[in-house]
Parts: structure tokens; sequence; C-alpha cells
């Protein structure tokens, strides 16, 4: 029988929840507390300038041909995808930077030059990557997370042990060169964790990366939105924007009867929440609230971001789509994201220049740039801290790629801890929720389904399977298949 859902926020986990459930006959309607969906992202314009606020990475694509197989679509329905190659660049120094290639064959070269004898070791890593890849993505990551022993099948059972040892040490085993290192352990940083805390199973990324590539939807990620949002209509969901939830009411027997939006209760059967998992359940009586703020405040979160939408009067020369500067020392950039919480000294930071692929993102002959400083959750954030930062990469910037750059630039917004609790509700400002870490995987995350209210259910980063977009669209999907099954009990 046709039952009432309400999901709160519109971020993918919400927007693939929406598509399933209203595939199976549900009335659903979605409250945005933000005026644009997408939630994290969103896109900023100024000036004939476009920026994507959020992520800007398309990777694992299987994940959203997957997603959009589920409804008889594709995503070239919606999106035009490209390839990009290079897939990045790494700086290691001024005028010192690699390239990396959408072609292995490549990789495998750069990794020669840098360190004789290493690309036999990468193939047979990246061997044991996409092994990984196609028993985690493909099939792991979809479970529930309610038991361990969802982790156990025939195919798992000769990997269990990679869960308890971690990914800096098995890549320290197969290769020497520090840039080889550093180019091997990014990729785990979308899990938002350190490398010495991530267990090794998630090499798998490494797959990700050198395997499937880095792909770009032609007008941004905002465009995977935007065919999520068209196929939701299709199936007949509603959205309503600029209606934040202010509180979930449960009734004595435990179950959720409804929520209060500018003042109108709305009535459901189940409730669905893809808002941050924190800001959820403060919405709900404290007796029905599972987890405390000493058990949020223990939890490893992913790194809150400093970020800077740039407009510049020029095209820039020696960058490239996406741009990482490793010309700092990981570990203590590390410390004060996770340690000690403090403004990093000498940060690592990462430069997307998307004009240089895609027309769209700069009017002709100007470059539009988005920096990110990856920074700890919860530190202060003020215009002071947001000016020294801006100053300290436009410098990095300039010098490491030989050329000016302050006079060439038009415009500057910043984004940071305030922006991200201000507009998501966000626990401490974090930008892109629970950490993957040792502790913080499969059934140890917060849990899809309320152990207290009955018909209440949680979506999103901060729950399984974890951060980034291709997670939310799997934990999207796991939403909605526990909220089936428990109509169905
Ligand atoms: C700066 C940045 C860079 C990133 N880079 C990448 C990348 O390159 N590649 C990648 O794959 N991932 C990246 N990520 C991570 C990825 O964007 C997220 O993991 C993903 O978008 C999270 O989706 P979500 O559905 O969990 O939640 P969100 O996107 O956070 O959506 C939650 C929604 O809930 C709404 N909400 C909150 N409270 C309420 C309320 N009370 N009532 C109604 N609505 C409410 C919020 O407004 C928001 O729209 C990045 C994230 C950030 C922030």
């Amino acid at each position: 029988m046709k039952k009432k859902i309400i999901i709160l926020g519109s971020g993918f986990s919400s927007l693939s929840a929406a598509c399933y459930l209203a595939k199976a006959g549900h009335q659903v309607t979605v409250f945005e507390k933000n005026k644009q969906v997408g939630g994290r992202a969103r896109q900023f314009k100024k000036d004939g300038f476009v920026f994507d606020m959020g992520p800007t990475w398309y990777w694992m694509p299987d994940v959203f041909e997957k997603f959009f197989a589920d409804f008889d679509r594709k995503p070239s329905d919606f999106y035009q995808l490209n390839r990009l190659d290079p897939a990045y660049e790494v700086y290691f120094g001024e005028k010192d930077s690699v390239s990396i290639s959408s072609e292995l064959h490549k990789i495998c070269e750069l990794f020669e030059q840098e360190e004789p004898g290493s690309s036999k070791h990468l193939i047979k890593f990246l061997e044991m990557a996409e092994n990984n890849y196609n028993v985690a993505v493909k099939d792991l990551v979809y479970r529930p997370g309610v038991s361990p022993l969802e982790l156990i099948t025939a195919k798992t059972i000769t990997k269990l042990n990679q869960l308890f040892f971690d990914i800096r040490r098995q890549i320290a085993n197969r290769f020497d060169n520090p840039r080889l290192i550093k180019i091997l352990e990014f990729p785990v940083l979308f899990l938002g964790a350190k490398p010495g805390n991530t267990p090794a199973l998630y090499n798998f990324m490494n797959w990700a990366d050198f395997g499937l590539g880095t792909w770009h939807p032609k007008g941004g990620m905002v465009e995977i939105v935007n065919g999520m949002v068209t196929l939701a209509y299709q199936l007949g969901v509603s959205f309503e924007t600029n209606s934040a939830v202010e509180e979930i009411a449960i009734d004595h027997n435990g179950v959720a009867q409804s929520v209060l939006v500018k003042g109108t209760r709305h009535t459901a059967d189940v409730i669905l929440s893809g808002a941050d998992y924190h800001h959820t359940e403060k919405l709900i009586r404290e007796k029905y609230r599972q987890y405390s703020e000493a058990y949020w405040n223990k939890k490893t979160f992913a790194p809150s971001s400093l970020l800077f939408y740039v407009g510049f009067d020029k095209k820039l020369d020696h960058v490239s789509h996406h741009t990482l500067f490793f010309d700092a020392e990981f570990d203590e950039h590390a410390e004060a994201i996770y340690d000690k919480p403090a403004w990093p000294k000498d940060p690592l930071f990462y430069a997307s220049f998307p004009s240089k692929t895609d027309a769209t993102f700069a009017p002709e002959g100007k470059e539009a740039a988005t920096f990110l400083i990856p920074i700890a959750a919860g530190i202060e954030d003020n215009e002071e801290h947001r000016k020294k930062y801006f100053e300290l990469i436009i410098g990095r910037l300039e010098r490491l790629t030989g050329q000016e750059l302050r006079e060439h630039v038009l415009f500057t917004e910043s984004y940071c801890v305030n922006d991200f609790v201000d507009d998501y509700n966000s626990y401490k400002g974090n930008a892109y929720g629970l950490a993957n870490t040792l502790t913080q995987t499969a059934f140890m995350r917060p849990r899809i389904k309320s152990k207290k209210v009955k018909n209440l259910f949680f979506t999103g980063q901060l729950t399984v399977p974890g951060p980034g977009v291709p997670p939310a669209l799997i934990s999207g999907k796991i939403a909605a298949e526990s909220i089936l099954k428990h109509l169905d009990s």
C-alpha cells in the first residue's frame, strides 16, 4: 500500500533514496533547508563564473551507472561525461610537478622515472586494489551495516585481514620514493582519515584512481544533481525548498508521527533523514536519541575545509583541471587536522580549474578556480584566518607555478567552518562526514535504522558506507531497501 514518506535534506543520499522509494510506489516529499537542492554539491555563480561549491572529483563511474540503471536510465541521458587527461597534476616544489595520465602504461612510465623497478610493484598493487574494488564497491558497501557477519562471505574471508592493518604500511612495504608514496596515499584522503588510520582494504580507491579514472560532467557536479532531480520528478517525488525541518514528533510508543516545517505539521508513515545525523538526533526528544554528545565528540570526523572561489581575469599557466599542491609535509598538516586541532602552519592544498577543460565555467579568456585547504572540524573560523590563508596559498601558487597572479584576481569568495554549520547544520562544520577509519567502518558506523524510533531512518555521509558522492548514492539505496523491508514486515 502507498505510504507517506518524508525525507530531510536533498543531498545525493536523499535524492537516491527518494528515487528508489518513489519507484516502489510510495508518496515521497523532500524538505530541504536551503533554496538550492543538492546538499553540499550546490553551485555558486558570479559575473559569468561558475563554481562547484562542494565535490569536484567524479570517481567510480560504475556506481553512477548502476544507480541510473536501476531506473532503466544511463548517466548520458542526463549529463555528458568526459574522462580527464591528465586526470590530475601534483606539485612537489617550484616548477616541479608530475601529471597523472588517464592511461595506465603512462603512469607506469612515470613510476619508473621516479623509482626504477616500481612499475611491477604498482601493477601487482593495482591487481589487489581492483580485486578489492570488485568485492567491496560492487557488493560489501551495499550492505546495511547492521552486523559484522555481513562482512564475511566466501569472497571476503581472505581479505578480512586487510581491515586490521593500515594502507600506509601497505604502500610503504612496496614503494620507497616519497613522491610516489604521496601519490598513492592521496586517494584515501577522500575517506576522511589519515592513511595510517585507514584499513588497507580501502586500497580499492587506488583502483578507482588509476584504473577507473577521473571524469568530469560537462557543466559540473551539479549536473548529476539535476539529473537525479529530473528522475525523481519523473517518479513522482515532491520537493519543498527553503523548508528546514525544525522538529520530528514521536509518540509514546516510539513511532515518529510528523515533522514541523515553518509552523506546519506534516504527517508521515516513515521519516528518513539525509541531513547530518547529529543534527537530526537533535530534532527529536532526548530519550529517543541513540548517540550521546560524548559519542559524537569521540568520533573521527572527516576534515572541514577552507575554500576560496576565485575569478581570474586571464587563463593560468602550468596548472591542470585538478591540481594538488603536495609541496608541504603531509604528516604535520594531518596532525593539525586529527591529533591537535589547529590551523596548519604549512598546509597542503588542492586547486580546481574546471575552466581548463570546460568552457561553461568562466567567460572566454578567464579562469575559474576553487582552492581547498583541509582543516580540523570545529576549529575557530574568522575573517583574519581566511585572509591569512588566501595570501598564503596565492603566494605559493605564484611561486610554484612561476607566474604573477595577485593583480589578476577579479574576486574571491571564501567558505569555511561557520558556513558549513549555518548552511548544512553540519556537526563542528565537517565538510564530508564521518571518516572511514579502522573502527568506523561498516557495522561500526551510526546506523541506518534508528534503534529507538520504529519508523525513523538515516542516510548520508555520517552513516554507511561513508563520505563521498558514490557512497552517498549507495547509502540512499541501502536506506530505501531498509525502509521497504520495514514496511513489508
Ligand atoms: C568541499 C567538499 C569537497 C568534496 N569533494 C568531493 C569530491 O570531489 N568527490 C566526492 O565524491 N565527494 C566529495 N565531497 C563529499 C560529498 O560531497 C559528500 O559526501 C556528499 O555530497 C554528501 O551527501 P549527503 O547526502 O550525505 O549530504 P549533504 O550533501 O550534506 O546533504 C544534506 C542536506 O540536508 C539539508 N539539511 C540539513 N538540515 C536540515 C533540516 N533540518 N531540514 C531540511 N534539510 C536539512 C542540508 O541543507 C543539505 O542540503 C566533498 C564535500 C565537500 C564539502
